[in-house]
């Protein structure tokens, strides 16, 4: 199984990732803030992603790692 991590405190919110992921598993944690003062991108459902990148691929910050 694919493991996505976000280095939460680089989001900026932007949303590009929530877009390009092909699950919709991907989404904005709208219960935390983060050092920027914004909610950080997440993931649901890890167990549904395919490892493609898409997020990872998309974010203009790095913030998103994928592993598989
Ligand atoms: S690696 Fe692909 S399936 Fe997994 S969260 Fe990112 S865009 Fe979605
Ligand atoms: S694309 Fe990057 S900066 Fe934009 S919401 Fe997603 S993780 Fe945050």
């Amino acid at each position: 199984m694919a493991k996505v991590t976000f280095n939460e405190d680089r989001c900026k919110g932007c949303g590009l990732c929530v877009g390009a992921c092909p699950k919709k598993i991907v989404t904005m944690a709208t219960d935390r803030i983060n050092a920027k003062g914004f909610h950080p991108a997440t993931v649901i459902e890890m167990d549904k992603c395919i490892g493609c990148a898409f997020c990872a691929t998309m974010c203009p910050d790095v913030v998103i790692e994928v592993e598989r």
